[in-house]
């Protein structure tokens, strides 16, 4: 095979495994924000149930200070009660106690309500607390794997950097330039497989002539429609070869 056209091989094999290696770490900010909303949802669940807990707390706290209120008003009738002189006052004293005792138990009731209620709120909160953990420990743990990754990541551009250097010093200039060029307009994808006399790059049928060169791999062909280089990968060798 021409050495220029392997050298080329082996540069454009490089070029695509930097250009993945970019890829990915151009992910992280993205990948990082992915995490931290994982994160805010709960957080966000735990904020709702506390903030529940709280709500019911203070209604629990205005339903006592009513329940004081009827119960002020009920012993100060009991008093008033002891002072009363006709009978007609008095049933009419017994009937206003009689409302306030429904209040004080209609109060009461809410209040076991709300009781009941707030053993379920503070469940929820510890539940709640409970999964933010959890989850606080999963993403620690794909934020370390987050991290590794990146230093591997930086460490391999750095080896393909100082691969690529050596393939390009020992490279025909032109040739060279020629693949800078085709990568640069193409996406970084400068080389392309010929294969059944086709470029499987760009699905254009290569003329036969151009697809016996490069079957060859003795001479730098392009492909007339993408412009790419074109490179050919022998089959796998057969037991018996009649050709
Ligand atoms: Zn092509």
């Amino acid at each position: 095979m021409n050495a220029d056209l392997e050298r080329l091989i082996a540069l454009q094999r490089l070029d695509s495994a930097a250009a993945d290696a970019r890829r990915r770490l151009a992910e992280e900010p993205e990948r990082e924000k992915a995490l931290e909303a994982r994160l805010e949802t709960i957080r966000q669940r735990v904020a709702h149930a506390k903030h529940q807990l709280t709500d019911n707390k203070n209604a629990r706290a205005a339903l006592e200070k009513d329940v004081a209120v009827h119960q002020g008003r009920l012993s100060k009738y009991r008093e008033q009660l002891m002072a009363v002189k006709t009978n007609v006052e008095y049933a009419a004293m017994q009937k206003e106690m009689g409302h306030a005792q429904t209040e004080v138990k209609a109060i009461e009731d809410k209040m076991l309500e709300r009781m009941l209620e707030a053993d379920d709120l503070a469940a929820a909160v510890k539940k709640a607390e409970g999964e933010l953990a959890a989850e606080q420990k999963a993403i620690d743990a794909d934020r370390n794997a987050m991290a590794a990754e990146h230093g591997e990541l930086q460490a391999s551009l750095e080896k393909l950097a100082a691969e690529r250097a050596g393939v390009v010093g020992s490279m025909n200039r032109q040739t060279l330039a020629m693949f800078e060029l085709v990568s640069s307009r193409r996406n970084g994808v400068a080389l392309a497989e010929a294969r059944d006399g086709i470029c499987t790059i760009c699905h254009v049928r290569l003329r036969p002539q151009v697809f016996n060169t490069v079957l060859k791999s003795e001479e730098i062909v392009q492909c007339d429609s993408c412009n790419r280089i074109l490179y050919h990968v022998p089959a796998p060798t057969p037991v018996v070869q009649d050709r």
